[in-house]
């Protein structure tokens, strides 16, 4: 079998009324990538990850995560957990209650839960702010008790929308290098939507441009440095396109 695809998507399209969002979309993930999806605000990045997390129904098409179709699955039967821009955390609850919450409504028992929301924190420098609530926490503080949230899960597939955008440059710079050693520790298939070049080239091993509601070109960071699919990508770079 030479099919290792983690994530597959296969003639997938997206209609809001007359307007089509996403346009035949082909794409495979590898098993532990880090993918990077890459374009303008509006090209349909976001409509793409929610696709993939089925908070929202493919018109045509075809998701398929870990050789199974989950096209018509429910987000919480899909393995996957999404991390967003803006990261909603409860301010009447601590660090690891907030954490750990989602395992609440799962059933899981507390010691269980208290030991993963534990685990969770350790891998993101959080074990000392385990009693704080989220109005003592700077922003990166706050956005890795998200990103623990989803941890906690243990999700085949991590999904994450433009995590970083709130954050001020060099918090941004930290949490970069903070989510590409997560990813190399826990080994999880990431796909991480930004507008920010930077971002794509610097974390991802597999980015994929999209241009109104296409993919455009995928690529490696270098493949895309030698050879950029359009201006957007091209002027990060430096190289007319
Ligand atoms: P991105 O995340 O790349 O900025 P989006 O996926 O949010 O882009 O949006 C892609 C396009 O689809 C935009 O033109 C947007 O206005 C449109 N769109 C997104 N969601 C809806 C919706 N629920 N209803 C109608 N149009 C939508
Ligand atoms: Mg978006």
């Amino acid at each position: 079998m030479t099919d290792q695809a983690h994530v597959r998507l296969t003639s997938l399209e997206k209609h809001f009324g007359a307007f089509q969002a996403l346009k035949d979309i082909q794409l495979s993930v590898e098993k532990g990538e880090f993918c990077a999806l890459l374009g303008p605000s509006g090209c349909g990045k976001s409509t793409l990850l929610r696709l993939i997390a089925g908070l929202e129904e493919a018109t045509s098409g075809r998701i398929e995560i870990a050789g199974r179709d989950v096209t018509m699955l429910e987000p919480s039967d899909r393995q996957i957990a999404m991390v967003f821009q803006s990261y909603a955390l409860y301010p009447h609850m601590s660090v690891a209650e907030n954490i750990a919450f989602s395992l609440e409504a799962a059933g899981v028992p507390k010691a269980k839960r208290l030991a993963k929301a534990a685990e969770a924190a350790a891998l993101l420098q959080l074990d000392q702010l385990l009693d704080r609530k989220p109005a003592a926490l700077s922003g990166g503080q706050r956005q890795r008790v998200a990103i623990g949230r989803a941890l906690v899960r243990d999700p085949q597939v991590f999904l994450f929308d433009e995590p970083l955008s709130n954050l001020d440059a060099l918090l941004r710079v930290q949490m970069r290098i903070e989510l590409s050693n997560l990813h190399r520790q826990i080994g999880a298939t990431m796909i991480y939507v930004t507008h920010d070049q930077v971002e794509a080239m610097t974390m991802a091993d597999k980015i994929v441009v999209m241009s109104a509601g296409q993919v455009q070109q995928v690529g490696t960071p270098m493949e895309l440095y030698d050879n950029p699919a359009n201006r957007f990508v091209a002027g990060f770079i430096g190289n007319p396109a």
